[in-house]
């Protein structure tokens, strides 16, 4: 059985609200891809959801917040990090913070960590369903833990619908990658995982590198080898398709296949990346997938893709 789908208005938002509060799991819109929410502070929503979606319970989720006051309640604010949060929210990046005593954010939702990621997105449903609802809400990508994210209300239905309650349809996201994650421990801002902010937007306005993670320590889903996995095996930095391969191309010189970019846009490419893989997943058993430029949004791009082609031996 599907999942319903509805528009997002008013009435919609408000039997999402009532869904939510029972404990229930709404896919929502967001800038960067959709998302499936719980009501963060409700261990037994969580448990559902991290069930839903078969994600390791190790893999901490990000709550989402309507702005900085609501997210003052749930963690320590340095003052670098209040800055973070007033530049570059609402938007795609997600801060790891130290968790404050008597935040709403359950335990299970940390993966038990003394840290809790918060973001707060710019789309205009996420943000009424959260202003709505008046508490965090947790809000992994609304697909099945390991595969490619979904960023259409029909990519979410194919993965999830017959284990969630309501998908709020927003159409095609903006921005089509992740949140760039970083934890803020005083000065030092450390990049868990490259996204929708390039590192280098981030690094202008801190004045200096990034601390980049080891590897070890933290574990973010997104960091681990093989995830927005397509069943098909992927081949990069292809310049062409061999034969029986289907071809995800990018910039003006690749005519076969689906092109992420013809204007060679990263952005573009983004918005793109995960319909076109789900698209070619669909038809072929191997797809190549062109060079991507590193700079900009390319490293989150290139990221995913790699993720994407790793098979664990
Ligand atoms: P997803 O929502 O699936 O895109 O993934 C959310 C990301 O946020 C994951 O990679 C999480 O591991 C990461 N994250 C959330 N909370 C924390 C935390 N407390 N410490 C480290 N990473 C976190
Ligand atoms: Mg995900």
């Amino acid at each position: 059985m599907s999942a319903s789908i509805v528009p997002v208005l008013p009435e919609t938002v408000a039997l999402a609200v009532e869904i939510l509060n029972a404990g229930g799991l709404v896919a929502m819109p967001t800038e960067t891809v959709y998302g499936l929410a719980a009501d963060a502070s409700n261990p037994d929503a969580v448990v559902r959801l991290y069930e839903a979606k078969g994600r390791p319970r190790f893999n901490p989720l990000i709550a989402h917040v309507s702005g900085l006051p609501m997210a003052m309640h749930e963690a320590v604010f340095s003052p670098l990090a209040a800055r973070l949060a007033q530049t570059f929210w609402p938007g795609p990046l997600t801060l790891v913070l130290p968790v404050i005593a008597g935040g709403s954010v359950c335990d299970l939702a940390r993966s038990g960590l003394q840290t809790v990621g918060l973001r707060c997105p710019s789309h205009m449903a996420a943000n009424a369903l959260i202003a709505e609802f008046g508490r965090p809400l947790v809000a992994p990508s609304a697909n099945r833990s390991g595969h490619v994210s979904p960023t259409r209300a029909d990519h979410v239905d194919a993965d999830l619908g017959d284990r969630i309650d309501l998908v709020l349809d927003g159409g095609p996201c903006d921005v089509g990658i992740e949140s760039t994650i970083v934890a803020v421990e005083g000065d030092t801002v450390t990049l868990l995982r490259s996204g929708a902010v390039p590192a280098d937007a981030l690094e202008a306005f801190i004045g200096k590198a990034l601390e980049r993670a080891s590897g070890s320590g933290i574990t973010a889903p997104g960091m681990l080898k093989s995830h927005y996995a397509p069943k098909a095996r992927l081949r990069l930095n292809a310049t062409e398709p061999g034969s029986g391969e289907g071809y995800l191309g990018f910039g003006p010189g690749a005519r076969e296949g689906l092109n992420l970019s013809p204007e060679g846009d990263l952005a573009e490419a983004a918005t793109k990346l995960f319909a076109m893989l789900r698209a070619l997943d669909a038809r072929y058993d191997r797809i190549a997938v062109a060079p991507i430029p590193m700079d900009g949004l390319g490293e989150a791009i290139n990221d995913r893709l790699a993720r994407a082609a790793h098979r664990d031996a």
